[in-house]
């Protein structure tokens, strides 16, 4: 994580970031500026969909405000660590298998389905790369975009919606309707909803199938996971599973716990998805680079493994600090990165495992 010293920034350049101008009203600043911004470089940089910072921000209270804002860390990586520039970002395109390719540019991975009927897309990153998504999309065929499938409500997956949500429906676990329609909060910041044609216009509660491209295109919705409306969508005919955020490949993952997600949650999940896809399937993580069941294998065990350590330690009583002094076992160091290190994936399980089944009820009716 950054320490203050090196979250320096000028006004200037967080005008910049905010397209926003020191002379224009507060009532001007929203009408003209989005209501949110999506900004970030990877995955969940995307979460934090900040408003535009109230004209206090550029006065005296700047230096007050942004030290306030620097005890945030996630907020600080999000948004300004990663210096964000998304005419910078590249869309990549690669061929998973069948009529199934993955899209990385900044966010969540994008599966898209080619083929005679169209393109369906899962998951769609931020407003901001919504052409350069359109252009990858068109190299890979001139069909029309006609459907959205949304893994989950974070940003860095659905930030695209308000541009798609136009051309195409949008589908999604009722969860993600409910979430994306009503402010949130996670990461100890607000997040505004999206605008009408934003939003999933079909939803379900346990599964749905799209018959697309000559394939069935299952989403089955896993509980209380990553967060209470996952979703993983499984081309059947290519033999292509898009698990959304319930796996990271390579690296600890987030786990929204104030979304109703929940760590035992995702294990159960994996293990569960693990028994029901095929052998020889390819995966495309919500974040990393294309993996199979080898790789979601090994997943499960850090998830077991790590977990475990983490559940034994609080049984002999240890803290939190206690927990992180003690660390995980070297094999999984490189697992930790600027987003989850080990230290805040320590932190995400003791605080899964601790708290009580009345806070989990609470989170789970949000
Ligand atoms: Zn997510």
């Amino acid at each position: 994580m950054l320490s203050r010293q090196e979250i320096r920034i000028s006004k200037h350049e967080i005008r910049n970031k905010f397209k926003c101008s020191e002379n224009q009203s507060t009532k001007t600043r929203r009408r003209r500026s989005p209501a949110v911004f999506d900004i970030g470089a990877f995955g969940f940089r995307s979460l934090f969909r900040i408003s535009c910072p109230p004209r206090r921000f550029f006065d005296f209270g700047f230096r007050a405000s942004f030290l306030i804002a620097a005890s945030l860390p996630f907020v600080i990586c999000g948004s300004l660590a990663g210096q964000q520039d998304f005419s910078r970002v590249e869309i990549k395109s690669t061929h998973v298998a069948g009529n199934v390719y993955m899209l990385e540019g900044s966010g969540g991975n994008i599966g898209v389905s080619v083929g005679s009927d169209g393109i369906l897309i899962v998951d769609d990153q931020f407003a901001p790369l919504a052409e350069k998504i359109r252009a990858a999309l068109k190299k890979l065929g001139e069909g029309k975009l006609k459907f959205v499938l949304n893994t989950h409500w974070h940003g860095d997956h659905t930030g695209g919606n308000p541009e798609f949500g136009r051309e195409a429906a949008i589908i999604a676990h009722a969860n993600v309707r409910k979430r994306l329609s009503t402010t949130q909060h996670t990461l100890g910041r607000s997040h505004d909803p999206l605008p009408k044609h934003g939003l999933p216009v079909v939803t379900f509660d346990e599964s749905l199938t799209v018959h697309f491209n000559d394939e069935e295109i299952r989403m089955v919705h896993y509980p209380h996971g990553h967060t209470d409306g996952d979703s993983v969508i499984i081309f059947a005919k290519s033999n292509v599973v898009h698990m959304g955020d319930l796996f990271f490949a390579g690296k600890f993952p987030f786990i929204d716990l104030n979304s109703g997600g929940d760590v035992e949650g995702v294990i159960r999940n994996v293990e569960a998805i693990l028994a029901h896809i095929p052998k020889d399937a390819r995966i495309i993580p919500g974040h990393g680079p294309v993996s199979d069941i080898d790789g979601l294998k090994e997943y499960l065990g850090m998830l077991h493994e790590t977990t475990a350590i983490i559940r034994k330690g609080i049984a002999a009583g240890k803290t939190v600090d206690q927990l992180k002094k003690d660390g995980l076992p070297e094999k999984w160091k490189s697992w930790g990165d600027w987003f989850i290190s080990t230290d805040k994936w320590i932190e995400i399980v003791h605080q899964s495992l601790t708290r009580g089944a009345s806070d989990k009820d609470h989170e789970h009716k949000r």
